[in-house]
């Protein structure tokens, strides 16, 4: 005999997350957890702190609460109650939650290092002062412009150490895109720029920037910008990203590409899952859109030395449109006492350097090898005002962890500042620091 009060009266109430968040959910592996992911971003939500948030405020008993997966992988909650449920209510309720909780648990799925998202209310001036993230002025019309940290691949030249296996990283950091175009559209004003040119570089892979289609769109509204170059090393490029880039406006993607023989081109990315042939792909791929492909591999004298050739005939063979920009833009390798050096390497000169480059463009009839900043329409033009001096002690708070270990930031005059020295202080401490290198409106102070 059914009981009066049998489950009967209760009703389904079903939230749908995968619909109102912009992440791929999938349960943990021991399903106490769901694990939330966005490109590199990726984070954890505890299933017993959502139930709970949910019973508190529905007042409702925490066993009714199940979390599954349906046939399409959408991740649905299931309130069961006799009370009605309004969802917009529940929507609201798990939104501001997994808000809340996110930030703590944030990583970055190719470093595997915490990742720290910086949205303008964190610094509360703009984005001027790091060399990690922000925008760089280095005095001419192209503005660096650097969304994240962390790069998937780990080159064994890398002279910013970035990758899984860096030894000096120990955090990464991820902008607030709407930030980003804030500094950027700050920085042109006040350097009166006419044709501004974005550049998306980064102490890492700027292609791995989850909002990046947002962001160089977000650079084109400035009607200022004149060009937005990107640079890459192709391993998250795909046909669609490339389709959006162009659409939303992207000039020019600087490619990286060392070898054109696979085992070389693995060992020199540092990944043995290196595809060139995508890279390849990619490259051709590019080359047949509106976006300009600047192929760009380092020349490590006595490592790759045919393959610059290699790579010069295949830019030939795949450049077949007139483009605004050169096709081709070779590094010279050089020795970096932070960064990682290949052993038994050395650097050449750049007039040696240069004189072999002359000595392909006529072996391989083609121009513009030995490269001329006019050739990318670069222009020098006053700096931003650099309101610091170097040995200045300016006092602060410590605002975030740095990624180095004894690194944080603090702020002083507008600027953000990397204070070395500081390791285990906590944020809102008071600090006091010396400028000791100052340049470009890039600051590093000591702690004294
Ligand atoms: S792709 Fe660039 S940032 Fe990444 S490891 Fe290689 S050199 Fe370093």
């Amino acid at each position: 005999m059914e009981d009066k009060f049998s489950t009967s009266q209760k009703q389904d109430f079903i939230i749908n997350l995968s619909e109102i968040i912009p992440y791929t959910i999938e349960f943990s592996k021991d399903a106490k957890e769901i694990i939330l992911t966005k490109g590199v971003i990726t984070g954890e939500i505890s299933l017993d702190s959502l139930a709970l948030e949910l019973a508190q405020r529905f007042d409702i008993a925490y066993e009714d609460i199940f979390f599954t997966l349906n046939d399409n992988n959408d991740f649905l909650i299931n309130i069961v109650s006799e009370n009605f449920i309004d969802i917009s209510i529940a929507e609201s309720t798990i939104l501001e939650m997994i808000a809340n909780e996110l930030p703590y648990t944030l990583k970055n799925a190719d470093t595997h290092k915490v990742f720290t998202y910086i949205t303008e209310n964190l610094f509360g001036i703009p984005l001027i002062g790091s060399m990690y993230f922000g925008v760089i002025d280095r005095g001419t019309n192209l503005l660096q412009v650097r969304s994240l940290t962390g790069c998937p691949l780990n080159c064994p030249f890398c002279s910013v150490d970035e990758g899984p296996v860096t030894k000096t990283k120990h955090r990464d950091f991820i902008i607030d895109s709407d930030y980003l175009v804030n500094t950027y559209d700050y920085v042109v004003k006040e350097k009166k720029l006419k044709k501004a040119e974005a550049h998306l570089d980064s102490q890492g892979e700027p292609m791995a920037y989850p909002y990046i289609v947002d962001l160089v769109q977000g650079l084109a509204n400035n009607p200022n910008t004149a060009i937005i170059s990107a640079q890459t090393n192709g391993w998250y490029l795909t046909e669609k990203l490339v389709d959006d880039l162009e659409s939303a406006g992207l000039s020019r993607i600087n490619l990286s590409i060392n070898s054109m023989e696979l085992n070389k081109a693995k060992r020199l990315s540092g990944r043995g899952d290196y595809s060139l042939q995508k890279i390849l792909d990619m490259a051709e791929y590019i080359a047949n859109s509106k976006i300009s492909l600047l192929l760009a591999p380092l020349w490590i004298s006595g490592i790759n030395d045919t393959d610059i050739e290699e790579i010069i005939k295949f830019s030939k063979g795949i450049n077949k449109k007139e483009k605004r920009f050169p096709p081709l833009g070779i590094q010279n390798y050089l020795i970096h006492q932070q960064g990682r050096n290949m052993k038994g390497v050395t650097s050449k000169t750049f007039k040696t350097f240069n004189e072999q480059l002359r000595e392909f463009e006529r072996k391989y009839d083609v121009s513009n090898l030995v490269l001329k900043q006019s050739m990318f329409e670069s222009y020098k033009s006053n700096m931003l005002p650099n309101p610091l001096k170097t040995g200045e002690i300016i006092s602060g708070r410590v605002i975030l962890p740095g990624r180095l270990n004894d690194e944080i930031f603090t702020v002083a005059k507008n600027r953000i500042i990397h204070v070395t020295g500081a390791e285990g202080l906590s944020v809102g401490t008071k600090i006091k620091a010396r400028i000791v290198r100052n340049r470009h409106n890039i600051f590093f102070a000591k702690k004294v």
